[in-house]
């Protein structure tokens, strides 16, 4: 039974593509990045190399995916072997074995009658998922009318009409027009006169999420389907609740009957030292979506998790035959299933969530350390996660971030940018000596951006 890769799989992970034109990439500056490309071709554990062979350590494990770090055999060796079992098979009216299993190891590590799995293909098709089923629940009671969807500003949720209308990034939002209707916005948690190098949660700013009753009186609780949120905003900064924030918002969504979403797309499989964000901040919400984690991003999949409230009032409303019209091709694939399965065994035996609680304060501890570095305005952290935000050069907003991020690919680390904002979220196998090359990578680059 041994296991070799495919000799064109080997061949890829040193050899650079001829053509770079046809591919249009995503969320990339396509026209920079053919002038001066930038590639990985293989992983292991906590780094990348490059098709020449140069190593870089992935300070962000992949885009908030590979957890367990890379190039996990557990994994690809469960891939390989589903592979030569069962390819694919649909899940519309036929089942296969190892998705009821993957749906039930997920729920035994989901929070307290969040039991029910739903399984996507991605991050974005885990929202739209969510946000569908709130409205399906809706009208299952009788309450077709509540139709709006409350998402918050700097919120992202993928990039699904649904994602995208109830986040809140202007950016992603304004080149396709109106998007859904019938979408509002919380305030962002991020109060930025008040919560600079904060470490973990700010103690102030739980108010911010009464902003929901200013909803309710304006339009009316009972137009009200949802409100989605992330734990913790990653991708637009690394955006930490304030204390309290989340509880209040629950009791105000429960006081209403308005169902509450988290996204714990990056949250989820122990990024916050617990399996979801949802234990670490002590609150559950009625729907959760997950991705990334769940399969190590050895293969995509997504999944959303429901209460079994919402599961029992959807599923018995429907007098008889389908009764959720929603689903996809590759939902609960064999191969993403298997990749899942794995990559739980991984979690469980090596106590991922433990590891990534045991390093936390050496973490926070790293990041705060740059904050007299120059132009550095704001600090952030929680779990594994850190923020280091600079301030723009003027009239060029983003520059130094490009430029701290290309100086720490060419020094061996990989960081991640939004606009002026350095976030990371590496693999939560990370070790003391990762961290201190990540911070002290990053710190250099920031130096020599500012001489
Ligand atoms: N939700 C959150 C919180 C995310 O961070 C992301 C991706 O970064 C998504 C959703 C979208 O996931 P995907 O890119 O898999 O569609």
């Amino acid at each position: 039974n041994e296991i070799r890769p495919a000799s064109a799989a080997a061949d890829t992970a040193t050899s650079r593509p001829n053509n770079l034109e046809a591919y249009w990439m995503p969320f990339t500056d396509n026209r920079y990045f053919k002038q001066h490309p930038r590639m990985v071709a293989r992983g292991e554990g906590m780094s990348y190399f490059t098709p020449e062979g140069r190593e870089v350590i992935d300070g962000t494990a992949g885009l908030w995916c590979c957890n367990a770090g890379h190039g996990r055999r557990e994994i690809t060796e469960a891939i390989q072997r589903q592979a030569a079992v069962l390819d694919y098979a649909p899940n519309f009216q036929l089942g296969h074995p190892i998705a009821f299993e993957a749906a039930a190891r997920i729920a035994e590590i989901t929070p307290e009658g969040l039991d029910r799995v739903f399984f996507t293909n991605s991050g974005s098709e885990s929202g739209d998922t969510a946000l569908k089923i709130a409205l399906a629940y809706h009208r299952a009671r009788g309450e077709a009318q509540r139709t709006r969807l409350v998402g918050r500003e700097r919120g992202y949720h993928g990039v699904g009409f649904g994602g995208m209308s109830v986040g809140g990034i202007g950016g992603n939002r304004k080149q396709f027009g109106a998007l859904l209707p019938y979408t509002d916005h919380l305030p962002s948690t991020h109060l930025p006169g008040q919560h600079a190098f904060t470490r973990g949660q700010p103690e102030h700013g739980a108010h911010l999420a009464d902003v929901l009753e200013n909803l309710v009186a304006l339009h009316g609780a009972d137009t009200i389907a949802a409100v989605m949120v992330e734990p913790v905003a990653g991708s637009t900064g690394v955006l930490v609740p304030p204390v309290g924030y989340l509880q209040r918002l629950r009791e105000l969504c429960t006081k209403h009957g308005i169902l509450l979403i988290f996204d714990e797309v990056i949250t989820g499989f122990g990024r916050l030292g617990t399996n979801f964000g949802a234990e670490r901040l002590g609150v559950i919400p009625d729907i959760m979506t997950m991705a990334k984690g769940l399969t190590n991003a050895a293969v995509p999949m997504g999944a959303v998790a429901a209460s079994n409230d919402v599961y029992d009032t959807v599923v018995n409303s429907a007098p008889n035959g389908i009764e959720l019209f929603h689903g996809y091709t590759y939902s609960g694939h064999p191969l993403a299933a298997a990749a899942a399965l794995a990559t739980l065994d991984l979690h469980r035996a090596e106590d991922l969530p433990g590891r990534a609680r045991a390093i936390e304060p050496a973490w926070q501890e790293a990041a705060h350390s740059l904050r007299d570095a120059p132009n550095v305005t704001d600090i952030r952290d929680f779990g594994l996660i850190a923020a280091v935000e600079l301030a723009a050069r003027p009239g060029k907003p983003g520059e130094r971030g490009q430029n701290v991020f290309r100086r720490c690919f060419d020094n061996g680390v990989l960081v991640r940018v939004t606009g002026d904002i350095i976030a990371l979220s590496p693999p939560l196998i990370i070790e003391k000596a990762h961290v201190d090359r990540i911070f002290g990578t990053l710190t250099e680059a920031i130096r020599a951006e500012a001489g």
